[in-house]
């Protein structure tokens, strides 16, 4: 049988055992509804409610700051459309390389993008010079999925305390909020929202060998969102429905279980992509890496080969039994080049020429080994 060998973890990760562990009472003899009033309810009220502490420690936050979300896609729609929504006319700005659950929302009010430099860091002389009077709320992407720079976000909160500082002075009582989507972020950096000086944070559970569809927004209390699915209440009313309590449940022992293994994880992965590296630089001197050279997630490589065809050699690398990403799943859908790519300068040819390989807990040294040997022969120099 071919072997297969799983290379996109920034995709999609599957569920740690002991999640699924977890999470199996709450599908059979544990499924009560959390509303209800009767003791087993109650009983499952009460592990909802373990679960968004647990959630809220590994985050040193309050219990009342973190709201359960159907995955990552939601928890950034409700940052942004939850914000946006109370304050109409107001203004919006987006760092360029923002995920399309940002950028599609982003797309129904008045924003601005904030340029990036050739590495995908947000450029904070441009930052500074769209944040004005009526900027209310600026997302910026934790770690980027596409070639997983990581960005300042203490100086970008530092700006932005600065900038509702200056406002107060003068009496200006309307706020700026500072959004980052954790994604990609939270299996291996600082998530201390305080520490980062962010007030909307998201986090995805099915990229950190949780269950899809599961995740949370942080909302720093004091914060008022509009919801954005009505209904029975739940969840602080912001989005309504009876509670997915296993996928509560999975993403906070996903999280937690995440959190404990980071430190050595990283640096087991950060040297397999640095083997990984070198080995594609010794087939391909030509190789144009993507993304910042040391602030960057240890799991994820993206590089473009000149003159070499993304989705072809995805393909062939496919039947070879080796799956890798064109970019990120999303906009390699639709067949363009990718807007991050192209914002940090790449130009079309170079972002269609791209690979993104992104490690995971299920990656070997033999893995890269056979990875590296499989590219030599498809494209080797
Ligand atoms: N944000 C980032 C940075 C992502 O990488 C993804 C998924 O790839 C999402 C948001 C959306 O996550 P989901 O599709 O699980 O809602």
């Amino acid at each position: 049988m071919k072997k297969s060998v799983y290379l996109d973890y920034a995709a999609a990760t599957p569920i740690e055992p002991r999640v699924l562990t977890a999470m199996q009472p709450y599908f059979s003899e544990r499924f009560y509804n959390p509303s209800a009033l009767y003791q087993a309810s109650r009983d499952t009220k009460k592990a909802l409610n373990e679960a968004r502490s647990s959630v809220a420690s590994l985050l040193s936050v309050r219990e009342t700051e973190i709201i359960f979300t159907a995955g990552g896609t939601e928890a950034n729609n409700l940052a942004i459309r939850g914000v946006m929504e109370q304050f109409p006319g107001k203004k919006l700005l987006i760092s360029s390389i923002e995920h399309e659950s940002v950028r599609s929302v982003a797309d129904k009010y008045d924003h601005c993008e904030i340029k990036v430099n050739k590495y995908g860091q947000v450029d904070l002389a441009d930052f500074a010079t769209k944040l004005n009077e009526e900027t209310v709320l600026v997302s910026v992407i934790y770690a980027s999925n596409e070639v997983g720079t990581i960005q300042n976000l203490s100086k970008i909160g530092e700006l932005v305390s600065e900038a509702v500082k200056d406002r107060k002075k003068r009496g200006i009582e309307i706020p700026i909020y500072l959004h980052s989507d954790a994604t990609q972020a939270a299996q291996f950096l600082n998530i201390s929202p305080k520490r980062l000086g962010v007030d909307l944070m998201t986090l995805n559970g099915g990229k950190i060998y949780g269950p899809k569809q599961s995740g949370a927004l942080y909302v720093k209390s004091g914060i008022k969102l509009e919801p954005i699915i009505y209904g029975g209440g739940q969840e602080k009313n912001l989005r309504s429905g009876t509670e997915n309590i296993a996928g509560c449940i999975g993403f906070s022992v996903a999280l937690k279980l995440a959190r404990e293994l980071a430190p050595k994880e990283a640096l087991r992965l950060e040297k397999l992509s640095s083997e990984l590296r070198t080995g594609i630089e010794k087939l391909r001197p030509d190789v144009i890496f993507h993304g910042h050279p040391k602030l960057r997630l240890p799991n994820l490589t993206s590089f473009a080969l000149p003159g070499v065809d993304n989705e072809r050699l995805m393909m062939e690398l496919d039947e070879l039994g080796f799956m890798v990403a064109t970019g990120s799943a999303c906009s390699a859908k639709n067949g363009e080049a990718s807007h991050a790519l192209l914002a940090m300068g790449l130009n079309k040819e170079v972002a269609q020429s791209t690979i993104r390989v992104t490690l995971g807990r299920g990656t070997t040294q033999a893995d890269i080994k056979a990875f590296v040997s499989a590219l030599s022969n498809l494209v080797g120099k």
